[in-house]
């Protein structure tokens, strides 16, 4: 009787032990995929775009607004092909805007002829003005130039500028418009 008891005993308790050891393997993998959500949640490139510029537009609505070279450049990142654009040989006085938004982003003072094709500046009006991320598209790592008010891709900056900041911010003259001065 005393032996029955034992084993029966022993029987209960091995059994307590697996049900609280499931349980624990049931929580670990609940945890592991509220982590799993929220981290592909974070890393959701809409999401950050949305949260980040104070501009935020549809694909679409910005198809109705832009032609279709702009939109392919400031919304796909995509490049004019070189001496293609009508901005690379501007040189009237002036301030070059953002195509997508308008928000003011190079002065003509920082403009200098780079002989790429593109119009190029060694500065931007204001720092805040743009927005620069790596871009490690073509297995290459740059760094892109967006406006920073609606994230619309303008080109990439480089460090072989001329002084005095040595940059060469390097854009897309259909990602620009020119508003010549008075
Ligand atoms: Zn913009």
């Amino acid at each position: 009787m005393i032996e029955m008891l034992t084993v029966n005993t022993l029987h209960k308790m091995k059994t307590n032990h697996v049900k609280k050891t499931a349980t624990k393997a049931g929580w670990h993998a609940a945890l592991y995929m509220l982590l799993l959500l929220l981290t592909t949640g974070c890393t959701n490139g809409q999401n950050k775009n949305e949260m980040k510029y104070e501009i935020s537009k549809t694909p679409e609505e910005w198809k109705a607004e832009l032609t279709s070279e702009e939109y392919h450049i400031l919304r796909e990142k995509g490049t004019e092909r070189a001496f293609s654009g009508d901005l690379w040989d501007n040189k009237k006085e002036g301030t070059y805007t953002c195509a997508a938004c308008g928000q003011a982003l190079f002065s003509s003072e920082t403009k200098y002829t780079s002989g790429t094709g593109w119009p190029s500046f060694f500065k931007p009006l204001e720092k805040s003005s743009v927005a620069i991320e790596e871009d490690r598209s073509l297995g290459m790592v740059r760094e892109e130039v967006l406006c920073s008010r609606c994230g619309g891709h303008l080109g990439h900056v480089f460090p072989d500028g001329p002084e005095p900041t040595g940059l060469r911010y390097c854009l897309n003259s259909a990602a620009l418009d020119f508003e010549p001065e008075d």
